[in-house]
């Protein structure tokens, strides 16, 4: 097989993803021997994700701040921060969920119990897990832009 870079060079790896050929040079670019059109997906996956996580925060934290209780600009914008935060609680709660194996057969009330707590419990996680979440995603989007460079 043949560097699918350098059709005259052969191929000493293959691309972790796609399978493609690399040559010595192309396969030692990345830490992972990876074309450079696989490095991209990846980039702008991380980079799609810190987006999200962002849009997730904002529009949870607009819905706090509007529906908060009439308790002043201040008390709404707290809110509306603490809201920012659901998306994040849940998803440490799912995968607590997941490991208790939490696919029970409950009555329609159980489940909305669930639901009650659940909502609750990723309003109170959410404070600590947003802030983790987002800082964790922001380095991936800075390690993405990197990879970027380095794979066009
Ligand atoms: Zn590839
Ligand atoms: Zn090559």
């Amino acid at each position: 097989m043949k560097c699918f870079n350098h059709p005259e060079t052969d191929a000493v790896a293959q691309c972790d993803d796609c399978k493609k050929g690399l040559c010595k040079t192309c396969a030692t670019k990345f830490a992972t021997p990876m074309c450079d059109s696989c490095v991209r997906n990846i980039a702008s996956n991380l980079q799609s994700e810190h987006k999200k996580n962002l849009t997730l925060a904002i529009v949870f934290g607009i819905g706090g701040f509007l529906f908060g209780p009439g308790i002043g600009l201040f008390g709404s914008l707290l809110v509306g921060v603490w809201f920012a935060g659901l998306p994040f609680g849940w998803r440490v709660l799912s995968k607590l969920d997941v490991a208790l194996g939490f696919i029970l057969v409950l009555p329609l009330a159980g489940w909305l119990i669930l639901l009650g707590a659940k909502i609750i419990g990723s309003l109170m996680l959410g404070i600590i897990a947003a802030p983790i979440y987002i800082h964790k995603s922001n380095q991936k989007r800075q390690l993405a832009t990197q990879l970027q460079k380095m794979a066009s």
